[in-house]
């Protein structure tokens, strides 16, 4: 296996630029591939159309402006979109030298851990959904954090059962959020099952990058200036993101990371096993358990850490139109409530209500243009249905089986047909009510807010496509830097009081060994024959966002599958919909929406106001990556709201 020499000052001006720079290469006759610019304009130009940061407790990852005009990136045989250029780049260079898109997401994640370490890294969990091509094979992996064998279902908020304080300063602070990590072992066997190249080599480009640095990026440094007080109480985050003075580092400061470097190097030489065993297992374990700071000690010891397994599940897929969607089942709801959505929606003819002006080439059309009230409500209802299942049925199925005893339940065709009938084309129901499958023992689901993940689309040179969302659940997790790593908040994720309002256990209480239930939602779209066979693999998308993880992806499938958008215009195009409440989002950030007085001028506001939504214009922060077969290649998009880039074979 070749090695690239990975240079780091080239990085950092990549990122400063917002265009790619050559990077050192011994492959000359490729020279120039995946090293060509990345689509769109300049990150550093992004900033200034629609609002900037702002409600950050409703908000809790940044808002980063608007990059308009972004433009789809054609490419030939292989693709990768990521939440970053430079490890976009990085996993391109990987599928161009022969590597699969297995092969590509170990690169892109080291990567991701260093340049984008709010939001994803090996002190987290993920969910992976790999399509393996010779086979016809679609291999849903979870990698999701657990909770520790000592934590009870009053871990998240209290300190004892007989010291029923909350944990200190926060739950999500203490160490009591940080679930087992999951990404790297559930990699480890993602590759193993589907990799070409040697997974030490494929340590190379974050090694190198950990010890020549990078440069802090500008959405980088407005998180870390965002979290810097949490970032303050550990010695470690401090050291690394702050000053000496205290202040947060700005965006351009160049970083090196000996600590991740080490730790990478003993992962690429001894694998998965040297991060759940011996000495990092051991300084996670310390880092979890600290009272520094005034810290709340979380109980995971190292039996918890050597134990944790990834799961294979059973890939989720319900038909839509001509089409299959694939997504991922429980603890994700992600797959689930994006096909109820779907199912319920395809009682409708959608293609008639396409947004204004998506033709031409001009940047209203680029951004996906102006959704239709119509369009919005119809799908923002429907939303309101499927979240109102999902906040009561779903969780960790290990704990708490769904009705029926499978998913499908709720993608019943005639069960959705029965939902859609409870849509008034005319008037907003607000809240809707969860579907009635008989008895069941659980209260209703609170939700909660959630943002710190990044989401990676790969399709690689012979056919097999990658679509994975990555977390550490917060932007920073739970503030605890380790051996050069952020350890996650996923506990969070679970209901902090296990009874609902009605005094009934929920589904998603926290148990010993349980995954909190997540709304990730990595998803693979297929042709689907008139007879219901698969047939070939035609979408590859996700996002992050947390729970409006699921309004992003369907907006961007509703706008791919019915309105023909190309996958830069779906991802470009304003982010809009609902959870299972009044309010509807209408993503004040882009450009199309006047987000000034609360959205009062807004013709799209204002009709769905006449029917009956709460309209919120507050910026959406998506993070959105699209890649779609085209005929002669695969046609890419990288979402305007954050710094990613697509890549591959120029067509
Ligand atoms: N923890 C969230 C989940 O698993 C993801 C958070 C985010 O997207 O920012 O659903």
């Amino acid at each position: 296996m070749r090695r690239h020499t990975w240079s780091g000052a080239a990085a950092a001006l990549l990122l400063l630029l917002g265009a790619a720079t050559a990077c050192s290469s011994d492959s000359d006759s490729k020279l120039g591939v995946c090293e060509t610019s990345p689509n769109g304009v300049p990150i550093t130009a992004s900033a200034g159309s629609g609002p900037t940061s702002t409600n950050l407790s409703l908000h809790p990852e940044i808002a980063t402006g608007y990059r308009t005009g972004m433009k789809p990136v054609h490419t030939k045989t292989f693709a990768v979109s990521t939440a970053n250029p430079v490890a976009t780049e990085a996993a391109c260079k990987v599928l161009r030298d022969g590597g699969t898109a297995a092969d590509a997401l170990i690169v892109a994640q080291t990567v991701l851990g260093l340049v984008e370490p709010q939001a994803s890294g090996i002190g987290g969990g993920a969910f992976l959904l790999y399509y393996d091509a010779a086979g016809k094979q679609i291999d849903a992996y979870d990698g999701r954090e657990t909770a520790p064998a000592a934590a009870t279902q009053d871990y998240l908020r209290w300190i004892s059962d007989t010291d029923r304080t909350t944990p200190q300063p926060n739950a999500r602070a203490s160490g009591r959020s940080i679930g087992t990590p999951g990404v790297l072992r559930m990699l480890e066997l993602a590759q193993h099952e589907h990799g070409k190249q040697t997974w030490r080599d494929l340590f190379a480009p974050a090694i190198a990058l950990a010890d020549q640095g990078f440069q802090i990026s500008p959405r980088m440094a407005g998180q870390i200036a965002d979290s810097a007080t949490d970032l303050k109480r550990d010695e470690n985050a401090a050291g690394y993101f702050l000053q000496p003075d205290g202040s947060p580092k700005p965006a351009g400061t160049t970083l090196t990371n000996p600590a991740m470097a080490k730790t990478l190097n003993a992962i690429a030489s001894d694998g998965a096993n040297a991060f759940y065993t011996g000495a990092i297992a051991a300084d996670i374990i310390d880092a979890i358990g600290t009272t520094s700071g005034g810290r709340t000690p979380g109980l995971t010891t190292a039996a918890d850490l050597a134990a944790y397994q990834p799961k294979k599940r059973t890939v989720l897929c319900a038909p839509y139109r001509t089409h299959e969607i694939c997504g991922m089942p429980n603890p994700s709801s992600g797959g689930t409530t994006v096909e109820a959505t779907l199912g319920i929606l395809s009682n409708f003819d959608l293609a008639s209500m396409k947004p204004a002006d998506t033709t031409g080439d001009n940047d209203t059309a680029r951004n996906g243009g102006k959704p239709t009230a119509q369009a919005v409500h119809l799908i923002s209802e429907a939303e309101r249905l499927a979240y109102a299942d999902r906040d009561k049925y779903v969780a960790d199925s290990d704990f708490i089986p769904m009705p029926g005893n499978s998913p499908q339940t709720l993608l019943n065709p005639d069960y959705l047909k029965q939902r859609a009938g409870l849509i008034d084309p005319n008037r907003s129901m607000g809240t809707a009510q969860p579907g009635d499958f008989g008895p069941v023992p659980l209260g209703d689901g609170v939700q909660q807010p959630e943002h710190g993940t990044s989401h990676i689309s790969i399709v690689d040179q012979y056919g097999n496509a990658a679509s994975m969302t990555t977390t550490v659940e917060s932007a920073f997790g739970a503030f605890h830097l380790v051996d050069g790593f952020i350890l996650n908040n996923q506990l969070t994720d679970f209901a902090a009081d296990p009874l609902g309002k009605d005094g009934l256990p929920v589904a998603n209480r926290l148990a010993p060994g349980k995954r909190p239930r997540s709304s990730m939602a990595p998803t693979l779209v297929f042709d689907r024959a008139p007879d219901g066979t698969r047939g070939q693999l035609t979408y590859v998308t996700g996002s992050p966002g947390g729970a409006v993880i699921i309004q992003f992806v369907v907006k961007t499938l509703v706008a791919m599958l019915d309105w023909g958008l190309n996958p830069q215009q779906a991802v470009s195009m304003v982010a809009f919909g609902a959870a299972n409440s009044p309010t509807t989002n209408v993503g004040g950030e882009h450009p199309a929406i006047n987000a000034a007085n609360n959205g009062d001028q807004d013709p799209l506001v204002q009709q769905l106001r006449q029917l009956g939504h709460t309209v919120s214009v507050l910026p959406q922060s998506s993070g959105l990556s699209a890649l779609t077969r085209d005929g002669t290649g695969w046609v890419g998009g990288a979402d305007p709201r954050r710094e990613g880039a697509v890549l591959g074979d120029p067509n």
